[in-house]
């Protein structure tokens, strides 16, 4: 089945007592909306006849109050039934993508952008939402009012009168299903364009300060513009197409009238018929004509549906070629070790990195260093499985890491990547991101540890500042212990630091790296950087060039070798000499 039709069967099979309801007081008020023109046909044939007594016209008003009374009553209660679907849809369906996109991995985020992912997310799923609302609404209730309509026409009034009045509709039928077709292809690529666009939003708002400094703000804008309008015209195209429904259905329901009109005249001048009879027709065809002009509403509403919901689909159905599945329960990090260990990124024709061979065991610390470049990023990243290993194996207390449960690694792993990323919160909520859960006393000790404690004591708010996008603006350095601080209070068995102490001068790369030495004796830690006095109490070290592991050792080791160690050693020594 469609995924469509298949996500809003299993939408209405959760709820089923709020739809059978909807459905049961649905059939009431369709009945009672028609009944009046029985009424009113039976009243023009008393009239006809001069039968019509004013007990009888006073019952049957009596009756018609108590008709509308209960039609209304029906139909407000379904029709806030069925909208309550418009909000839910929404709700679930946004859950629902928050969890699958957190849980995809980077080739997931190297397939989709930031703009579509948002756009999915967001447009799309308000789309499902109307799917939900609007259009549960409009089809149950055009549904029903033809089906009892049309049952009223040919067992009331006339079976050949029936079927002339509706001889028209399937040519109705014919565009409709036509149109709708276009519909969904052009509505694909409208939102195809409005994801293009929404992208390009983000990257202008993220690179603003770069767009200023280059002097590019018209250039941008132009290019913006462009982009507006071939969205616009796109939609435009889709809006051009839902107009053509409405004068359609006008001119079908006219013929209908007409076609109505003339034979039953023709009925009743051969007695077929009687007048009334007629009157009643026309209002029952006046009660068909709304579902048939809500027939184009309906289908685009689907169309569009059907859209959102395969685009919502690709983002779920997207594999980003992970391994997954495994099974066993990593409590604790002993041990860690690549073996022969090589990694191609995907699409790439060469490994990047090449028979990498490294054990670390509790209480130790292992240095990456190299060029920029050398895969220094790509080794951590690896370990916490960012891309398919395809074979190749990282193991944990012997065992390949694909073996663990999904986020049994991670949850074992406190990692501080090269690009910091604070959230526009309190820094106390920051570091609950660490850990929740924990006093002020363990955030400060955390917060000491990464020497970011007597800034926060500087702040006018203390813990309470608001710091990210929206708050008071860190120095590089400051963001990057900010992010030191929330990794340790995790305090999990294994810590990375990804070039993580880049932006902080010595002094204080030192303090910190004192204060690691001393706390986290059981650990493992793995520390990628480029400045070598950050690792230099490692209990090995290894220097990676293009992939491969060229150099290793301790520090002294290393110095013995005189090889890019030594040489950048002695470089970096003597930049720190210039410096102080
Ligand atoms: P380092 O951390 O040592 O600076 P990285 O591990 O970040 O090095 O990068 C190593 C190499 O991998 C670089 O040449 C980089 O261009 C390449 N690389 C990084 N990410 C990807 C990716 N997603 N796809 C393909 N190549 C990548």
């Amino acid at each position: 089945m469609n995924t469509f039709f298949k996500r809003i069967f299993n939408f209405i099979k959760q709820h089923p007592v709020r739809y059978i309801g909807s459905l049961i007081l649905m059939m009431v008020s369709s009945v009672a909306v028609i009944y009046p023109a029985r009424i009113i046909g039976q009243v023009v044939d008393q009239i006809v006849k001069g039968t019509l007594t004013a007990e009888w016209l006073i019952a049957q008003l009596v009756v018609l109050v108590g008709v509308i009374a209960v039609a209304y009553a029906a139909e407000s209660a379904w029709t806030y039934m069925i909208f309550i679907g418009y909000y839910e849809i929404q709700q679930d369906l946004r859950v629902k993508l928050l969890r699958n996109n957190l849980r995809k991995k980077i080739p997931f985020y190297a397939h989709f952008r930031t703009g579509d992912i948002i756009t999915r997310s967001s447009e799309d799923v308000s789309t499902m939402g109307e799917v939900m609302g609007f259009g549960t609404y409009a089809t149950l209730n055009s549904s029903f009012m033809l089906i009892v309509t049309i049952s009223m026409m040919i067992t009331t009034v006339s079976l050949p009168l029936t079927i002339a009045a509706l001889i028209p509709m399937p040519i109705l039928s014919y565009f409709v299903y036509k149109w709708g077709y276009e519909v969904e292809e052009e509505y694909s690529k409208a939102q195809a364009a409005v994801s293009e666009l929404n992208n390009e939003v983000l990257e202008m708002i993220d690179g603003n300060y770069v767009v200023r400094a280059y002097g590019q703000e018209e250039a941008m804008i132009g290019a913006f513009r462009e982009k507006t309008e071939v969205a616009m015209k796109k939609n435009i195209r889709v809006g051009e197409l839902d107009s053509r429904f409405m004068p359609l259905a006008e001119f079908i329901a006219m013929l209908s009238f007409i076609i109505g009109i003339s034979y039953g005249g023709y009925l009743v001048s051969q007695g077929v018929i009687q007048v009334g009879d007629v009157i009643a027709f026309q209002v029952y065809m006046s009660s068909i004509m709304w579902p048939i002009f809500l027939l184009g509403d309906i289908l685009s509403t689907y169309k569009r549906g059907k859209v959102a919901s395969s685009r919502i689909q690709e983002l779920e159905v997207y594999d980003d070629g992970l391994e997954r599945g495994g099974q066993s329960t990593l409590r604790r990090i002993e041990s860690i070790e690549f073996k022969q260990f090589s990694f191609t990124y995907p699409g790439e024709e060469y490994p990047m990195l090449k028979e990498i061979d490294v054990k670390i065991g509790e209480g130790e610390t292992l240095g990456i260093v190299g060029k920029t470049g050398s895969g220094k990023t790509t080794l951590l990243m690896q370990l916490l499985h960012q891309f398919p290993y395809n074979g190749q194996h990282i193991s944990i207390n012997g065992v390949p890491v694909v073996e663990y449960r999904e986020n049994d690694v991670a949850h074992q792993i406190a990692y501080v990547p090269q690009e910091h990323i604070l959230f526009s919160r309190s820094i106390r909520e920051n570091m609950y991101f660490g850990k929740a859960n924990v006093t002020d006393d363990e955030i400060w000790a955390a917060l000491k540890l990464a020497a970011f404690d007597k800034d926060v004591r500087r702040m006018p708010e203390g813990l309470d500042t608001i710091v990210g996008e929206k708050g008071v603006s860190l120095s590089g350095g400051q963001k990057q212990r900010l992010s030191i601080a929330r990794a340790l209070l995790r305090n999990r068995e294994c810590l990375i630091l990804d070039d993580a102490l880049s932006a902080v001068d010595a002094k204080t790369e030192r303090e910190i790296i004192e204060h690691l030495q001393a706390e986290r004796k059981e650990g493992i830690n793995l520390i990628a950087s480029h400045r070598l006095s950050a690792i230099r109490h490692a209990n090995e070290i290894i220097v990676l060039s293009e992939g491969r592991i060229i150099e290793r050792g301790t520090h002294e080791e290393l110095l013995d070798q005189k090889g890019w160690y030594y040489e950048q050693y002695n470089i970096q020594e003597l930049e720190e000499i210039g410096r102080a």
